[in-house]
């Protein structure tokens, strides 16, 4: 861990370095904000992080937001390269800053008669939902406490604020465990009878503060800190460091968001939601982030602090009730986001405070929604007039369409078992698993290809890795903006949350719901959608699009349908490149056509071999030891292949079809040698007689002599089709045969036959020659004429670095980034997971190379490759079949490079449509 926390230090202060090289002379740190002007504006999210910038920006719109001080993420680059401490002269402009603030605030930090109160947030370029640290009330010390107490006559919320104060800055500065003031604070109630916090009066309150201070002398060796400069610089810098806490660099991980941009931290003004039964403090979204209905959404507390809603502890009111409750503020609150939500033309997340009836906005930011929600506000905003068509493509992130293809339960199957409760429903999607109590137990069940529930009575920041994993996610407690709805939605994760009648033991591992014991290992089913939970186990069925899509609901019947559609619809205007699915069977070839593949790119013909009652014509033609025999085994493999490529050509209506000859080592279509010996042993082994023996004992002496070290650079690939040229003749004959039916049939047909791992270009002349003779004596024979093309996958190094020779013989490229990150690499493609994690971990990677390309490396394969292929073959069609061509970020890297086309698995068809789009128009949205 030191070590890793090391690396990202080293990059966050190289970060710093090089802006001082590039000569950046007089580097503002510190923006300023209030009385109705802001030093930043919206525009400056990389230097005031998120929520510095939306500060600015509301604070420029003349809307009430309480003023202060950004000090910008270069900052953090220079705590980083300094070791812990920053300049006197980013010190010196931090002074300036809180002038400036004490001066619009009318308070100066540690007065005794008119003390001003700051709040210390972090803020970086991406929200990170809890990952970082935030210190309340600060400026308080013995003496303001009591100038407090004067200014608001109330003694018992200055020093309630006092000791909440000395909490937050004790655990979170001086690292002292939360436990222990929590410990503290429940034998002060339990010793004064009571057990609300609002119960004890300022007498107990005073006795919890000089309790808390002991426990701060105890722990840390120092007194707390009585001077509020002290407090400022030492929280400022606790926010620092929080950036790479461990819970925050794995949140990074999961969303990639690097670690060299660092945080920038926000004092403002305290405004006080817990001032009294006037006040109150609460969070919401413009339109609801987890369906898109239109409608206000979110939730409030009366007299209470911001912290105490989002942490999940207290469940809130929903923010309608606040209408009866402070309709003043309420109607303010809807005006100022209602125009909110037009200036920045998408859902905002917001944040409030009400102090003895008066507003205030405390943040504002792009709203998180789920994939449902997307799509739903992304149609409304356009009907709305609110955003263009292609505003609205580039408000999606492609990979949260995935979310709407996900299964639901099927409805009669859900309805015929009992609810057993209801809770609010987070975030949308099907969850069915055993239950776990702990993030840990969670990441155990799933490595053990468990389907879990994650329950909990409300989740914190660290759960973050064991909801990652989890199928959905219940909790006890918390509304519809707490940690685990806010980060359910974001994931994608079905969630439910806040349900009262849950009462979890994660000690003893159980829950109790109405007289019932649901322990660790049972099953529950929920539907994040409505809110309902069952104690079953219940099998999901297809997503409502999905439905629609293979034709079992109408089109008419689903406005998500419609909805999906015309975003897709709307993204292909501004796509450049083609999308195309990989595809082996006609039923994937009609979905990926349905999704708007407009071709294949990849049919993986040997994955039709796997078919019924293939496998045993496969296996003789592997076990025949001479030519002869193996063309009779061929010989039956050809009309069950002929009638697989008629289905795809059909499916395909007219686009093109990209089939690659056969790939793998032989020996992945014969059993495990090991599986092999266990039956021969039961068979009576060496010693025993009997056709079925004999056929066991034929396999195995095959499988013994198929034996490779390295099957993955061994005889594959072309490698196959040069040594058995007949197995390349009977696919060709297969292929052409069929395009002939068709083309017969008067339906246009587009055969591209692909030749795999070619790295040298006279191992694709050799092949090229027996597609070329069978092609036209297959044409001959059925009296018509195909144009077919014949191509080559780059996937080999040498097979990149030569493109140009290979470009001579090749009438098209497909990119293998699979094998080419392999190759390139020299990581197995099936044993990298043994240490990705390490990799990670230690910073040595940051993203799977497998799933998003290494642009650096493999990246450069492929460019040389394009400008080799096109220098010699100008009109060369290229495109890209790895996996890597229904990942978004890859997409944006194949545009760039000038790809034809991308082809992915049909599922993410509608995922690389959108991400084109994007790609074409150079905006990356998901980051
Ligand atoms: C590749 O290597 O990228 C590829 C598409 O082929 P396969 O995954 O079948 O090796
Ligand atoms: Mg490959």
């Amino acid at each position: 861990m030191a070590k890793t926390v090391r690396k990202a230090k080293r990059a966050l202060a190289k970060a710093a370095v090089g802006r001082r090289q590039r000569g950046v002379k007089g580097v503002k740190y510190v923006y300023f904000f209030g009385d109705g002007k802001a030093d930043g504006d919206r525009s400056m999210r990389d230097t005031l992080g998120g929520k510095g910038a939306g500060l600015a920006a509301m604070t420029n719109a003349s809307l009430p937001v309480p003023p202060g001080f950004t000090i910008s993420t270069d900052a953090c680059s220079e705590y980083y390269r300094r070791h812990g401490t920053v300049s006197p002269a980013i010190d010196a402009e931090i002074r300036r800053g809180l002038r400036k603030l004490e001066k619009a605030a009318g308070a100066t930090l540690g007065s005794t008669k008119n003390p001003l109160l700051v709040s210390v947030r972090s803020g970086a370029k991406f929200s990170m939902p809890g990952m970082m640290d935030t210190i309340l009330n600060l400026g308080l010390n013995d003496a303001a406490v009591e100038g407090l107490k004067a200014r608001t006559s109330n003694g018992r919320f200055a020093f309630d604020s006092y000791r909440r104060f000395v909490q937050m800055f004790g655990s979170v500065v001086l690292e002292i465990p939360k436990e222990v003031f929590e410990h503290e604070f429940v034998a002060v109630k339990r010793s004064k009878g009571v057990t609300l916090d609002t119960a004890l009066d300022e007498q107990a309150l005073r006795d919890v503060v000089h309790r808390y201070k002991r426990i701060v002398r105890a722990r840390s060796r120092r007194d707390f800190p009585q001077d509020p400069h002290d407090q400022l610089t030492m929280a400022r810098d606790a926010v620092f460091r929080s950036w790479m806490n461990p819970r925050a660099q794995e949140y990074r991980r999961i969303y990639d968001i690097p670690d060299h941009i660092g945080t920038a931290v926000n004092v403002q003004m305290m405004v006080f939601g817990n001032s009294g039964d006037r006040s109150a403090t609460g969070v919401g979204f413009t339109r609801n982030p987890a369906t898109g209905a239109r409608e206000f959404y979110g939730e409030f507390l009366v007299n209470a602090q911001g912290e105490d809603v989002v942490a999940g502890i207290r469940t809130p009111q929903p923010i309608g009730e606040l209408k009866k409750v402070m309709p003043k503020a309420y109607k303010q609150l809807r005006e100022i986001t209602a125009r909110l939500e037009r200036t920045y033309k998408d859902i905002q997340d917001f944040e409030f405070t009400i102090q003895d009836d008066r507003l205030f906005m405390l943040q504002t930011r792009n709203g998180k929604r789920t994939g449902y929600a997307a799509v739903m506000i992304a149609t409304d905003f356009v009907a709305e007039r609110l955003v263009t068509p292609k505003e609205a493509i580039l408000q999606i992130d492609p990979g949260s369409l995935s979310q709407l293809l996900a299964p639901g339960f099927d409805s009669k199957e859900w309805k015929a078992i009992p609810v057993a409760t209801r809770g609010l429903a987070a975030s949308p999607g099907a969850a069915s698993g055993q239950v776990v109590f702990s993030a840990p137990d969670a990441v155990r069940w799933s490595d053990a290809g468990k389907a879990v529930v994650l329950v909990r009575r409300e989740t914190v920041p660290d759960d973050i890795h064991g909801m990652f994993v989890s199928q959905g996610i219940l909790t006890a407690t918390g509304g519809m903006t707490s940690h685990a709805a806010v980060v359910g939605r974001q994931m994608g994760k079905p969630s439910i949350v806040g349900v009262a009648e849950l009462e979890v033991d994660e000690g003893s591992k159980q829950f109790f719901l109405n007289g019932q014991t649901v322990r660790e290992g049972d099953f529950v089913s929920f539907d994040g959608l409505t809110g309902e939970v069952k104690l079953a186990k219940v099998a999901s069925k297809p997503s409502e699009i999905l439905q629609v899509v293979s034709g079992h609901r109408a089109a008419t019947k689903s406005d998500i349908h419609r909805r999906f559609m015309q975003i897709l619809a709307w993204s292909d205007k501004y796509r450049r490149m083609e999308v195309r699915a990989n595809a082996d069977q006609p039923d994937q070839a009609e979905i990926a056509f349905a999704f708007g593949a407009r071709g294949i790119g990849l049919c993986r013909t040997e994955h039709m071999f796997f078919g019924e009652g293939r496998i045993p014509i496969v296996q003789r033609m592997i076990l025949a030891d001479n030519e002869a025999d193996r063309r009779v085994a061929l010989q039956e493999l050809l009309p069950l292949q002929r009638k697989d490529f008629y289905g795809i050509f059909k499916a395909m209506h007219g686009r093109p079809v990209t089939i690659r000859t056969i790939d793998p080592p032989l020996h992945e279509f014969l059993p495990k040698r090991e599986d092999l010996m266990v039956e021969i042993a039961k068979l009576g082994g060496h010693s025993g007689t009997g056709p079925a023996l004999e056929r066991k004992l034929a396999l195995l002496r095959r499988v013994e002599q198929l034996h490779e070290f390295n099957p993955m650079l061994g005889h594959r690939g072309v490698r196959l089709g040069i040594t058995y040229p007949e197995i390349t003749e009977m696919q060709t004959r297969a292929i052409m045969e069929a395009a002939c039916q068709v083309a017969k049939e008067g339906i246009k047909v587009t055969p591209e036959i692909m030749i795999p791992l070619v790295g040298h270009v006279k191992e694709l002349r050799d092949q090229k020659a027996v597609v070329d003779r069978v092609a036209a004596e297959v044409m001959q024979e059925r009296h018509i004429r195909v144009k077919y093309l014949v191509g080559t996958m780059i996937e080999v190094p040498r097979g990149a670095m030569t493109a140009d020779q290979i470009a001579a013989e090749a009438q098209f490229f497909s990119f293998g980034t699979n094998d080419l990150t392999q190759l390139t690499y020299g990581f197995s493609r099936d044993d990298i997971g043994k240490f990705l994690r390490v990799y990670q971990d230690k910073k040595i990677l940051d993203k799977d190379p497998f799933t998003t390309l290494d642009v650096e490396g493999v990246g450069f394969m492929v460019r040389t490759a394009v400008e080799l292929g096109r220098r010699a073959q100008p009109g060369i069609k290229l495109g890209v079949c790895g996996e890597h061509g229904g990942d978004p970020s890859s997409i944006h890297f194949f545009e760039d490079v000038g790809l034809d086309y991308v082809s992915c698995s049909p599922y993410r068809v509608p995922v690389a449509r959108l991400a084109a789009a994007q790609a074409a128009l150079a905006v990356k949205v998901g980051d």
